[in-house]
């Protein structure tokens, strides 16, 4: 009796985000590994990292160390890649050079390629004279095909290391099928270079050979690379491999709808997002939701907020929309804003110790009274903080000598007349706030915000008929040297009813 057969099961996909490593990582990257990522995670299948370093001319050494820091930060995580290795491994291009070689020289021995000698000076003089003549075809005019080396070396333009082109054949294929976009069409494509005079490969045809030989079925890129479809779907079925599926995403556009650069806008590079201090938990939440609709409640509500898990848990590109997303950053900062109060105070905290520490507010060693400070200081500006690197001079006063707080001199200028008589009036009346070592047997802490806030409203504001702004303006100086500061009661709680006082006095003596 022979057993039931039953259907194969459809293999995992395999997909990769496949960056050069040619300066900081672009914010583009994290876009596209999120999304990579997301379908990968949602079906069961892998992620995987490659490194396109075959542009030798603009590779940067440092930039793919920089590149697993960013994306590690962000929370990205790939299953194989140069520094994990795999069972593809190599994942760096230059270290597959091997691979190509035969392949390119398969394309040519079949007459799919060809060598081509036109100097750079040539190839620049036939592009200005094609647009002189306002040619229809232009690109490479082939002058080199069906050439041996000694025949071409008799023309002019002629250098001695050749590169191989692709023959793109009439009959290339435009239309193709995007997982987006639907039925796509590209222009004819030119007789792409795939091996340079250096020896290396061109991206074309590595990524080609990179993504057959690892088992990606989905390629998902840049919408840049729409036109270079046409050009990879023919070496795929030149070579007779069997083809992934294209997805081209929308590439980011600042608000005045042009391309994000990093040579235009600083919010391009992605270590930008980590030095301004954005959650990493927020820049994917805000990457997530570019060109991809919010998360529909049950009751039909939209939410934008959101978690990677729950980003995976609804996946599908066809839910992208090809416009070009608007990258807004007001919507990160609300977003930053709104992921920092879903933080407890004292995670809040040791986010915010780096950018402390590199502001020169707390040392490289803090002391655990100090990081203790640090959780309820914390607490006290987490309503308000849009970025990580706002707190520094919020938090700078709680750290500093009571005697030596250093006041800015708009808040030293908006000091009215009667400060010193409103210090005075405020000594007093906190004097008579106990402190806490002073009543151990108090179930609550004597000197907390409430006592506080009633002593000094009951001497200011009633006794003295001064509007609060008046009334605590001096007091906040003097406790924070600033006129904007964290509430300031709570920051009196906060000190301590002897710096509180000490504070007052130091601000008093020099009116
Ligand atoms: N190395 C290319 C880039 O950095 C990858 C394009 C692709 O994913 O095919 O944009």
């Amino acid at each position: 009796m022979s057993t039931p057969t039953s259907a194969p099961s459809p293999q995992p996909p395999r997909l990769r985000v496949a960056p050069s490593p040619t300066g900081d990582p672009h914010v583009g990257t994290a876009y596209m590994s999120l999304f990579n990522l997301a379908f990968a995670r949602r079906h069961g299948g892998q992620f995987v990292l490659r490194v396109e370093d075959t542009d030798r001319a603009r590779f940067r050494a440092d930039s793919e160390a920089q590149l697993y820091d960013t994306l590690h930060w962000l929370g990205v995580t790939w299953d194989e890649g140069p520094d994990l290795g795999g069972p593809y491994a190599p994942y760096r291009q230059s270290e597959r050079l091997e691979t190509y070689g035969p392949i390119i020289e398969r394309l040519r021995a079949e007459g799919k390629a060809y060598y081509c000698w036109c100097s750079s000076e040539r190839l620049a003089q036939m592009r200005e004279e094609q647009q002189k003549s306002k040619q229809s075809a232009t690109g490479y005019d082939r002058m080199c095909l069906g050439k041996t080396a000694q025949e071409r070396a008799a023309l002019p333009g002629f250098s001695d290391t050749p590169v191989v082109r692709m023959l793109v054949p009439d009959d290339v294929e435009l239309t193709f099928t995007d997982l987006i976009r639907g039925t796509m069409s590209a222009p004819r494509p030119d007789d792409q270079v795939i091996r340079k005079a250096d020896g290396f490969p061109t991206y074309h045809l590595a990524v080609v050979v990179d993504d057959h030989e690892m088992g990606i079925t989905h390629v998902v890129r840049g919408e840049e690379w729409i036109s270079s479809t046409p050009k990879h779907r023919l070496l795929y079925r030149q070579l007779g491999w069997p083809e992934p599926a294209w997805v081209h995403m929308p590439l980011l556009r600042n608000a005045d709808r042009s391309k994000i650069s990093k040579r235009k806008n600083p919010a391009a590079a992605l270590t930008w997002f980590r030095e301004q201090g954005y959650l990493p938990e927020a820049l994917v939440n805000f990457l997530c939701l570019l060109g991809y609709p919010p998360i529909i409640e049950a009751d039909g509500s939209e939410r934008e907020v959101l978690t990677f898990d729950e980003f995976v848990a609804g996946f599908d590109f066809a839910k992208v929309n090809p416009v070009g997303p608007i990258f807004d950053i007001k919507k990160l900062d609300w977003l930053n804003g709104v992921k920092i109060r879903e933080l407890t105070p004292q995670e809040l905290a040791s986010r915010l110790l780096p950018f402390l520490q590199e502001a020169g507010v707390l040392s490289s060693n803090p002391s655990l009274g100090e990081l203790a400070r640090l959780a309820k200081v914390s607490a006290l500006i987490q309503p308000r903080l849009v970025k990580l690197s706002d707190a520094a001079v919020l938090v700078a006063p709680f750290y500093v000598a009571d005697d030596a707080v250093p006041i800015a001199q708009d808040a030293r200028a908006g000091l009215a007349e009667d400060a010193a008589a409103v210090l005075d009036a405020g000594i007093a009346a906190l004097e008579g706030v106990p402190a806490d070592e002073e009543d151990l047997l108090a179930s609550t802490p004597r000197w907390n915000h409430e006592a506080i806030e009633s002593a000094l409203r009951a001497a200011l504001v009633e006794e003295m008929g001064l509007k609060p702004k008046f009334a605590f303006g001096p007091l906040r100086t003097a406790i924070s040297g600033q006129r904007v500061s964290p509430p300031l009661f709570e920051s009196m709680e906060i000190l301590g009813r002897c710096s509180t006082l000490k504070r007052l006095r130091t601000l008093r003596a020099c009116r």
